[in-house]
């Protein structure tokens, strides 16, 4: 039995949103943008209270190799430099600017010079573009493999298997064209010879859209694959795809493979085109509570509540908020909670959906084991997290865990798995931290 073999669990597609393509909100009265939206070290604010600041305008400097510039969304005056409350209950330095409703482009925005690899690396680096899929992750950083031939194969991610998202089947219904460039660019200064698009075959239309935009590029083939959850996920798309397997602690480049999200890629060809950094996002705003779910084209940095003013409302009070889908969506703190640039939807739930069912003792069932999608035992991981036993953690290989959330889906207690997984990493990492320190003292 491969490792990947049992792919993930049946969840409730929902996607009311997949015929409707984005609405542009106008600007909100003002925006908070945070000075973390990626993985890596916060930006670095270069703007102060007082300034002006035009759409495009650089706000914010990347920080350091993995770090992501940020720039304003709309047109307006910094009003001052603060904090914003993002999940988890972390505060980071953020920047609250008052639009002036014009939309002024900054005159900086002209499009980058890109001759070769480097230059389209630097240009990626500068348009502030991070993993739109969810993650985060700086694109310039993934890119950056050095040695291009190194990938044979790259991966476009259009699975988009959580429930009720529909913002990167909209990129492959209305921007073909910018993803048909990204790939001439992947091709032209990566050397990619083969280039395979991944969409769950419930979305007939992106399937079909790829088809026609892709027919005559003999380098490029659409993967029509089974709706089942998690199919977007980094690893089992790879596998899915490629049938290779990323070892523990490797990355997708070790493979061969770079795995790039569509919207990602859609985001890189714009820019290099118009020099129009990231400083928009398409967000699905749907749930139980929401009262007509659409899909919005949001300043980055515009709050829930101004979101869901503009996208009309809800039809009865929301009990939860989420940053991303049902599966793997994190609770936000309040609706003043911003738009970042790797939101891809905003879930409002109504009490039914939000109240958590009552958790009761392991029944010993194994169904955890039998949809974890990587074949980890979250119930051996469980149990090894209430006893400390961060070899056993380690044994079981818990930082192998994508948090897809199957094993919580399907658990009949109803157990906090995912969650348990997430304290046992934490765990896993203070534990090396510790030992760490133990040896240099040593030394
Ligand atoms: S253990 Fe991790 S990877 Fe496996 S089903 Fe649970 S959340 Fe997903
Ligand atoms: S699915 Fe839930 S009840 Fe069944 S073994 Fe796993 S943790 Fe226990």
């Amino acid at each position: 039995m491969s490792m990947f073999s049992l792919p993930g669990v049946h969840a409730p597609h929902r996607k009311n949103t997949a015929g409707l393509a984005p609405v542009v909100m106008p600007p909100p009265a003002t925006v908070t943008i945070p000075a973390v939206m990626h993985i890596g070290r916060p930006a670095k604010f270069i703007v102060k209270a007082g300034d002006t600041v035009q759409v495009g305008q650089l706000i914010a400097e990347a920080d350091g190799p993995i770090s992501a510039p940020i720039h304003a969304s709309v047109s307006g005056t910094v009003k001052k430099l603060d904090t914003v409350l993002l999940s988890g209950g972390n505060r980071a330095p953020a920047v609250l600017i008052a639009s002036d409703g014009e939309m002024t482009v900054s005159e900086t925005v002209a499009p980058p010079t890109v001759t070769d690899y480097a230059s389209f690396i630097e240009a990626i680096r500068q348009s502030g573009i991070v993993g739109l899929g969810g993650a985060g992750f700086p694109t310039a950083v993934k890119l950056d493999i050095k040695d291009t031939t190194r990938c044979d194969t790259v991966l476009i991610n259009g699975a988009e298997c959580e429930p009720y998202i529909t913002s990167d089947t909209r990129t492959m219904i209305d921007r073909a064209e910018d993803l048909r460039q990204g790939v001439e660019l992947l091709k032209k200064y990566l050397g990619t010879k083969r280039v395979l698009i991944g969409i769950e075959k419930n979305k007939p239309e992106a399937i079909k859209k790829m088809k026609e935009t892709f027919a005559s590029d003999g380098a490029v083939s659409v993967v029509s694959m089974p709706s089942l959850y998690p199919q977007g996920g980094e690893k089992v798309l790879i596998y899915n795809l490629t049938r290779r397997i990323v070892p523990e602690g490797k990355l997708p480049i070790d493979v061969g493979v770079i795995v790039i999200n569509c919207t990602t890629l859609a985001e890189i060809a714009a820019y290099i085109r118009t020099g129009m950094p990231l400083v928009s996002k398409c967000v699905t705003f749907d749930g139980s509570a929401v009262a007509e779910p659409k899909n919005v084209l949001v300043p980055i940095g515009t709050s829930v509540a101004d979101l869901a003013a503009f996208a009309g409302g809800y039809k009865c009070e929301p009990k939860k908020l989420l940053y991303g889908g049902l599966m793997m969506g994190i609770a936000l703190p309040d609706a003043t909670a911003p738009v970042l640039k790797n939101t891809n939807a905003i879930l409002a739930l109504d009490e039914k959906d939000a109240a958590p069912a009552p958790e009761t003792p392991c029944l010993r069932c194994g169904k955890c084991v039998d949809h974890c999608p990587i074949h980890l035992s979250p119930v051996s991981i469980a149990i090894a997290h209430r006893e400390g036993d961060c070899a056993r953690l380690a044994d079981l290989k818990v930082n192998l865990c994508m948090e897809c959330g199957c094993c919580s889906y399907v658990c009949p207690a109803h157990r906090p798995l995912v969650q348990t997984n997430r304290l046992s990493k934490a765990m896993l990492r203070a534990h090396a931290a510790k030992e760490q320190a133990k040896e240099e003292k040593k030394a």
